[in-house]
Order: C-alpha cells, then sequence, then structure tokens
C-alpha cells in the first residue's frame, strides 16, 4: 500500500486511489516564456517518478500537466523581444519538451493549454458570481477568499494571519489582501491577449485555469495533485478555495516537491544561480540529474553542484558495467509481476518506494545490489551474481534509469529479450517462441545459454 505525506492533512496517509488500479494525477505544468531551468527539472522528474512507481506496480496513470500559455510573464516577454505572445508561447513550450524528452520523461497523458479552457473558465467565474464568491471591480473580477471555510488549509495558517501578512495592494476595490483576480480585463483593444466575457474582455487569473483543467479532465475526486512546495501557497490553496465554492469535491491528497538549492543556498533569480536545464543537459549525461535528484528524497531540499552530478555519472558508469557483465539482464523495467516471475524479489523495493517514495533508500538497495552481483561473480557464484544484477538493473530500470548495455543491443532487442526470458520462466512457450521469431525477423541470432536468452548479429 503506497503511503505519502499529503500537504492537507499534516501526515503520511495511506493513498487508495478512486478506482482500483487506476491513478489520477494533475500536476501543474509550466507557465512557457524562458527556457526551464534545473528546478523545473526537478519537477518534472519528480512526477514522472510518481508516475513510473505507479506503472511498475502495475497500476494505470491518468496523469494531466497543463501549460500555462497566458500570463503576465508572456505578454511582458514577448514586448521585450518585440516577439508575439503566440512566439513565445511556442519557442519556450517546444524548449520544455525538448528538456523532458532528453530527461527521459514520460509525457503527460494530457497537456492541456489554458487558452484552450477560455470559456470554461468563464462559466465558471459566473458560477461562481452567481454563489456569491465573486465581485466586479473597475479593472478585475476577484474571488472572496474569506467567504470560504477552512481557507487557509494549505498553507496552514488562519484566514486572520493572512490577512494580517499580506501585502498591501494598490487596488482600493478589493475587500480583503487575500482575495485573488478570478478575470483580469483588458485596458483596451491592444492588450493581447483578450477574451470576451460577461465582464468585458479580458483574461482568466492563472489560478483558475487549474481547477477547470483538472476537474474537466480527471473528474470530481481526482486522486493527486501535485506541485511545487512555492504552489502551496496561494496557488494551490486559491484553487481549492473555488472548487470549495464550486460545491465540487476536489483532489483527495495533495503532494509537493522540495526546492533546489545551489551549492546550499536557494535558487532565485535574485541570487544570479539560475542555471537553465537546457545548459545542463547539454553538459551532463540526463541519467546523472535523474539519478542526483533520486539521492534526495522528493520533498526534501536538494543541493546541486558540478561535483554532485559528476559522483553520480561515476554512479552510474558502475550500473552499466554491471549491465555489460551480465549482458542478458533486463535494462528496461518489466514491472512488478514481470519482475518477480523473473526471479526478482521486489519486497525490499517495494518497501522503500511505499514509504513516501523513499528514493535514497532504494537506490542505496540498487547500490547494494550491485555491490553484491560483482562480489559473487568475481567469486565464480553465477547464479547468485544474475540475481542481483537482475534485481540492481530492475530496480534501476523502475526510477527510469536504463542501464547501457552496448551499443551493439538496442533497447527494443533488449526489451524482447527481457520478456522472452519472463515467458520461458513462466513456461509460457507459445509467447516465447513468438518473441524469437520477432527478435529473428529484426536479424538477430538467438540463442539460450543457462544464463537466459542471448542474441547477437
Ligand atoms: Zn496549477
Amino acid at each position: 500500500m503506497l503511503r505519502l505525506y499529503d500537504t492537507a492533512k499534516a501526515q503520511i496517509v495511506e493513498v487508495t486511489p478512486r478506482r482500483e488500479g487506476e491513478f489520477s494525477m494533475y500536476c501543474c505544468g509550466p507557465t512557457v516564456y524562458d527556457l526551464p531551468h534545473i528546478g523545473h527539472g526537478r519537477a518534472m522528474l519528480s512526477w514522472d517518478l510518481f508516475r513510473r512507481y505507479l506503472e511498475w506496480t502495475g497500476a494505470r496513470v491518468h496523469h494531466v500537466a497543463n501549460i500555462t500559455d497566458v500570463d503576465d510573464n508572456i505578454i511582458n516577454r514577448a514586448a521585450k523581444l518585440g516577439w508575439s505572445w503566440e512566439k513565445v508561447v511556442k519557442t519556450y513550450e517546444d524548449e520544455w519538451w525538448k528538456a523532458s524528452d532528453a530527461l527521459g520523461c514520460h509525457r503527460p497523458v494530457d497537456s492541456p493549454h489554458a487558452t484552450a479552457f477560455i470559456e470554461r473558465m468563464v462559466e465558471l467565474i459566473a458560477e461562481l458570481e452567481r454563489r456569491g464568491y465573486a465581485y466586479d471591480t473597475r479593472d478585475t473580477v476577484y474571488f472572496e477568499a474569506t467567504k470560504v471555510e477552512g481557507y487557509g488549509l494549505l498553507a496552514r495558517q488562519s484566514i486572520e494571519s493572512l490577512q494580517a501578512g499580506a501585502r498591501v495592494e494598490a487596488d482600493a476595490e478589493k475587500h480583503s489582501p487575500i482575495d485573488f483576480a478570478l478575470w483580469k480585463k483588458a485596458s483596451g483593444p491592444g492588450d493581447v491577449p483578450q477574451w470576451p466575457s460577461p465582464w468585458g474582455a479580458g483574461r482568466p487569473g492563472w489560478h483558475t485555469e487549474c481547477v477547470v483543467m483538472s476537474l474537466d479532465i480527471l473528474g470530481d475526486g481526482f486522486d493527486l495533485h501535485g506541485g511545487g512546495l512555492d504552489l502551496q501557497f496561494p496557488h494551490h490553496e486559491n484553487e481549492r478555495a473555488q472548487a470549495v465554492a464550486w460545491g465540487r469535491p476536489f483532489t483527495q491528497h495533495w503532494v509537493h516537491h522540495g526546492f533546489i538549492e545551489v551549492g546550499g543556498e536557494k535558487m532565485s533569480k535574485s541570487l544570479n544561480n539560475f542555471t537553465s536545464l537546457t545548459d545542463l543537459l547539454s553538459r551532463t549525461d540526463p541519467r546523472a540529474y535523474r539519478l542526483l535528484v533520486y539521492k534526495g528524497h522528493y520533498r526534501a531540499p536538494l543541493d546541486v553542484t558540478p561535483t554532485l552530478t559528476a559522483d553520480s555519472e561515476a554512479a552510474l558508469g558502475r550500473i552499466d558495467a554491471l549491465a555489460r557483465r551480465v549482458a542478458n539482464a533486463p535494462t528496461v523495467a518489466l514491472g512488478r509481476e514481470a519482475a518477480r516471475q523473473s526471479g526478482v524479489a521486489v519486497e525490499a523495493f517495494e518497501a522503500f518506494m511505499n514509504d513516501d517514495l523513499d528514493t535514497p533508500g532504494a537506490v542505496a538497495l540498487i547500490f547494494n545490489l550491485v555491490r553484491e552481483a560483482n562480489a559473487a561473480l568475481d567469486t565464480g557464484q553465477s547464479q547468485a551474481g544474475q540475481v542481483a544484477a537482475r534485481a540492481a538493473l530492475e530496480f534501476a530500470a523502475a526510477l527510469g534509469l536504463f542501464a547501457r548495455v552496448s551499443e551493439v543491443i538496442d533497447p527494443a532487442a533488449a526489451a524482447l529479450v527481457a520478456r522472452m526470458d519472463v515467458a520461458r520462466a513462466a513456461k509460457d512457450w507459445a509467447s516465447a517462441d513468438a518473441l524469437r521469431t520477432e527478435l529473428q525477423a529484426a536479424g538477430w541470432a538467438v540463442e539460450q545459454t543457462k544464463d537466459g536468452t542471448r542474441v547477437h548479429r
């Protein structure tokens, strides 16, 4: 049973999906106006971890991550570069996916764009107005946060203390400093992008897009809502407030990942230590950044320095060397059941992962198995060495850390070999024969050895 730290409950809780064997998760995606930085890389890898692990256990995962393609930052960037806002969006969304692909992250099942949901957002704002939670001013339609019972749940503060702590805003028409914009009216025809609405042309506030898109795509009471710690308040608080006011059961669990630190300092634009992910990935094996991120717990602050990245690259070398030593071991994730059938004892790995995704524990287990495998192979204990290697490579692959076996055997062939071993172990001769035919059709000679299936050209 998976247990996760739920920010709203401030404790580790058991996670039971709304529908058995099927997890629904909505993770706040980027506002696309600049190159992704290494903190974004951590966000990509955190959600990829949730997704991969749940899929490895055999669950289906409906993973949704939005693209915020309407925002003041985009408009300001467009003005600065002399570009259209559409060009800014297209350029930096492309960069986002390029970096995500380079990191080996699964693309979300759905990645909705805010601009495709404007009509739905206008409908929600009208509904909130009907229900008495929204008020119209000269420039803006605001949400009246003080009317929502339990506002401050995610901030873990009372409404009074949030009001006392909020900065005083210029807009005198605002009822309370914690009220937030649902609709920002355009200043004129040149203030683009803009869409029509009952309150005048304009654009939606950021907090409204995620509540509309998550509920539209995943439905009431979806399982997980995630984001970085910085989104806990006010963004997620304000999403939740709108769902409460709308009368819709929102997410079951809130999960937040920690920040990146660069050499012990929090990363921020003012400290000028914003390293772009694009730059990091051009200089480093992307798997090394994945390993570095998973050496830390997803909720803890993570330090990123060139030395730590180099350490991770060296550690990956040990996984690759073991994979070459036992060339028939799987380097693709087989999934929990298939791994068990191929003789991997999955319990220790699962115990770490089910405990709030304890990847530091899981990574330590993998490297213990690597040492164990090499020690056994060094002393001629071939069987014990193969078993330990199989487990190490399977768990690494479950985290998306795929070993590089050789230049000769491509991942597609390695996957077929791994499936063939699983089929043979299960005495499923029909599947094993079909896989052999598939390998042969791709030009591979296939032979069975006492260590399992081997292929060569
Ligand atoms: Zn969001």
